[in-house]
């Protein structure tokens, strides 16, 4: 079956559109940090807004199902393959500096976006040191440290909505608690972010300060801290407060150096979810607390 559409759609967006790099059966679990998941029918990666605003405005048209990726750090696929388009951001890797300001596209790593800014005497990007992402990841959610986000610092950000080029200023982000506007199926092609001036040395040891923090973090495969810490409280500590450490189905488990965070060990992810479940009725059953979902599960809608 997906044989029959990854022909289908492959060689129809290949026809209409020569320029997009395409890739045909995807695998999730190797474009995911947790690696698990099924196959995407056809990635697409388009090199600039025009170019995935054509892109979607097709897709929108034609009925075709979509989703966008990443670096896949703060998402859980699906199991079965699927009859849709993964749209990457791949090719969305420009960075530049302009007066008080840095804009970097979606594509472009935390790794790259903090030695860009060190390059350039900028401070203000050193809490993203070590944080598995792109940018339109981390615009899309949000994405941070205690005390910092992303919308410390950013200004505008460039998307498509509706196959639609457009600018979002900060104050059209609805950035939240690891939330934005654009969890509502809006493409973030790049963003705008303020740049200060910072000495070398500052930089440097923020660097070493915020590297060192994440030491501490469980290794293994996850996507991170899997619920959003309640108002006031933190979701890990609820979570090992239940005893649920080590809690495991198949080949996922609770960490047990981080109890937010869920490790997956050659597991599925029926397996990951079927966790996250059995941990969020625990803690609402011992606590009353209904823990909300940070990560992000990968759904391939057919978009109007
Ligand atoms: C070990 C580990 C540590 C982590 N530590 C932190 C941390 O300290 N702080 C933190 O905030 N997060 C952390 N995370 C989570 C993750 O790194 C962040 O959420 C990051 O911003 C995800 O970026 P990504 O590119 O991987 O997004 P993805 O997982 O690829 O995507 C996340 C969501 O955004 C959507 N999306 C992706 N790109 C676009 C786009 N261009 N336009 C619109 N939607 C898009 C996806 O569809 C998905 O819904 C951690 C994860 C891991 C595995």
């Amino acid at each position: 079956m997906i044989h029959g559409f990854n022909l289908g759609v492959s060689a129809l967006l290949n026809e209409r559109f020569p320029w997009l790099k395409t890739e045909e059966n995807v695998s999730l679990a190797r474009r995911t940090t947790i690696g698990c998941g099924g196959t995407v029918a056809v990635s697409a990666s388009p090199s600039d807004a025009e170019e995935a605003s054509e892109l979607l405005a097709y897709l929108l048209g034609s009925g075709i199902p979509y989703a966008f990726l990443g670096a896949g750090a703060n998402t859980l696929p699906q199991d079965e393959d699927i009859d849709g388009v993964l749209i990457r951001t791949d090719r969305l890797t420009a960075l530049l500096m302009g007066g008080n300001c840095i804009f970097a596209g979606a594509g472009v790593t935390g790794g790259a976006l903090c030695r860009f800014a060190r390059g350039h005497g900028v401070g203000g990007f050193e809490p993203f040191t070590g944080i598995p992402m792109t940018v339109g990841g981390a615009v899309t959610m949000n994405a941070g440290v205690p005390g910092w986000h992303i919308s410390d610092v950013v200004i505008r950000v460039l998307a498509v909505q509706n196959g639609k080029i457009r600018s979002f200023p900060l104050e059209m982000c609805a950035f939240g608690e690891k939330k934005s506007v654009f969890q509502e199926g809006i493409f973030v092609v790049g963003a705008l972010f303020r740049a200060e001036p910072a000495s070398k040395e500052r930089i440097a040891a923020n660097t070493a300060r915020y590297r060192e923090r994440r030491k501490s973090l469980p290794k293994g495969r996850s996507m991170g801290c899997t619920f959003v810490n309640p108002e006031g409280r933190s979701a890990g500590e609820l979570i090992e407060s239940c005893g649920l450490k080590g809690f495991r189905e198949g080949g996922a488990h609770v960490s047990e150096v981080h109890a937010n965070f869920i490790i997956n060990e050659g597991g599925t992810a029926a397996d990951v979810a079927a966790l996250i479940g059995r941990v969020r009725g625990e803690v609402l059953a011992k606590t009353g607390i209904s823990l909300r979902e940070e990560i992000r599960r990968l759904t391939f809608d057919v978009h109007t």
